[in-house]
C-alpha cells in the first residue's frame, strides 16, 4: 500500500478523530466526582517504579493534567513533564520534596502541548539554574503560533475559551436537579475559574536546553537516555529511557487512554513505535493512565495499524466521511473499545475536539 501524505491520512480520517470517537484528552471536564474534590496536596499518587524511580500519576482534574515522572540522582531531581499549571507542579514539588530535599535541578518536556508544560515556571522558580529540556522541535512548537494545543500563543488562546467555558459551567449548574452532579458542577466552576486566573499571569518558560538526536545524560548516579524516535503524538515527540531500571517515559505517544491525534501523525507513530519497542525495558510511564507494561506498546501501536487499514479501505470503498464515522468505530470495538475505556475519562467512545485547526501537511 502506497504511503500516504500526513495530509492525506488526516483528511481521510477526517480526521481519525472524528471516524472512530477519538478524544482530545486536553479538554476532559466536568463529570469527575470524587476526584473533583480532592486537594492539592493530593493531585498526584507517586508510585516507585524503581529505586529513585517514581511515577507521578495525576489524579482527574477539571483540566487535565499529565503524569509527572521523577528521577532522583545524588545530585538533585529530575521530573519529566510539569502538566497543566503552576499550581499543579507546585503540588507534585511538594510531594517530592517528602522524598528529597535535594532541588529538582532538570526537567524534560516530552512534547510541546498544554499539559506537559505550563508548569515548567515553577521548577525555574524554585531553582534558577534549573535546565529544562526538549527537543529543538517542541521549542519551535511552543514558541510559533498555531502549533497545537500548547505553546505561548496557546495561553492567549485559551484565556479568550474560558469564559465562555465558565458560562456553560454555570448554566449547567442552574439546571442541574441531582445534589451529587450538581457538586462536581460546582466543583468544575471552581477549577475553571481559578485556571483562569493562573493562565492570566503564566510565564510560558521555554526549554533552556534542546536535543536534536538521541541523547545520554550521565548524571552522578544515574544514566538518562533522551530517544528521539521520530514524528508520533507531535513532531517533537522525545522517550526518557532508563536502561538500568528499565523503565521509559513516553509522553502522549502512548498513554493508557484513546490517543489524541489532532497534533499527530499517524502513520509516522507506528514506526516510532516499532523504534521505541526495541529498547529493553518493562516499565512505562505514560504521559496520562497507569504505569503499564511494555506489552502495550504493540496493542496500542496496533490500533493506528488497524485504524489506518479501516479509513483506507472504506475510502476505497467510496465510504462517505459520515459512514466511516458511524462504522469504523464499531469495527474496531471489539479489539480495543475495553481496553482504552478504563477510566473516567479518556474513553474509546468520548469524543471531543476543541480548537480543531485545519491539519498541516
Ligand atoms: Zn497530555
Ligand atoms: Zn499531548
Amino acid at each position: 500500500m502506497a504511503t500516504w501524505t500526513r495530509r492525506q491520512v488526516l483528511a481521510q480520517m477526517g480526521l481519525a478523530a472524528a471516524a472512530v470517537h477519538a478524544l482530545d484528552p486536553h479538554e476532559l471536564c466536568c463529570t469527575m466526582a470524587a476526584h473533583a474534590q480532592t486537594a492539592d496536596k493530593d493531585l498526584f499518587e507517586l508510585k516507585k517504579i524503581g529505586d529513585g524511580v517514581y511515577g507521578a500519576i495525576a489524579h482527574q482534574r477539571y483540566k487535565t493534567n499529565c503524569n509527572g515522572a521523577v528521577i532522583l540522582t545524588d545530585d538533585g531531581v529530575i521530573v519529566v513533564d510539569t502538566h497543566s499549571k503552576p499550581s499543579a507542579s507546585r503540588a507534585l514539588y511538594s510531594q517530592i520534596q517528602e522524598l528529597t530535599k535535594k532541588p529538582v535541578i532538570k526537567v524534560i518536556n516530552t512534547h510541546f502541548h498544554f499539559d506537559h508544560t505550563q508548569g515548567n515556571e515553577s521548577y525555574a522558580a524554585t531553582n534558577s539554574k534549573v535546565e529544562i529540556i526538549a527537543t529543538e522541535q517542541t521549542k519551535v512548537n511552543l514558541t510559533t503560533p498555531g502549533s497545537g494545543v500548547g505553546g505561548v500563543s496557546f495561553v492567549e488562546t485559551q484565556i479568550k475559551a474560558m469564559p465562555a467555558e465558565i458560562d456553560k459551567l454555570k448554566a449547567d449548574i442552574q439546571k442541574e436537579s441531582d445534589p451529587a452532579k450538581k457538586k462536581n458542577l460546582e466543583s468544575s466552576l471552581q477549577q475553571a475559574e481559578s485556571y483562569l486566573q493562573e493562565l492570566k499571569s503564566m510565564k510560558v518558560t521555554l526549554p533552556t536546553r534542546t536535543v536534536t538526536t538521541t541523547t545520554t545524560l550521565k548524571e552522578n548516579g544515574r544514566e538518562i537516555q533522551l530517544h528521539v524516535l521520530g514524528r508520533a503524538h507531535t513532531n517533537g515527540d522525545l522517550f526518557i529511557y532508563l536502561p538500568k531500571e528499565k523503565v521509559v517515559a513516553t509522553g502522549d505517544a502512548l498513554i493508557d487512554w484513546m490517543p489524541f491525534m489532532n497534533d499527530g501523525y499517524p502513520e509516522d507513530w507506528i514506526n516510532t513505535l516499532t523504534a521505541l519497542e526495541k529498547l529493553d525495558f518493562t516499565s512505562i510511564v505514560p504521559g496520562h493512565g497507569e504505569v503499564l507494561p511494555k506489552s502495550h506498546v504493540a496493542f496500542f501501536r496496533g490500533y493506528f495499524v488497524d485504524l489506518i487499514a479501516a479509513v483506507k479501505k472504506a475510502s476505497a470503498d467510496k465510504a462517505t466521511l459520515a459512514e466511516m464515522q458511524t462504522k469504523i468505530g464499531d469495527q474496531l470495538a471489539s479489539r480495543y473499545e475495553a481496553a482504552m475505556s478504563k477510566y473516567a475519562v479518556g474513553r474509546y467512545r468520548d469524543l471531543r475536539i476543541p480548537w480543531r485547526r485545519q491539519p498541516r501537511s
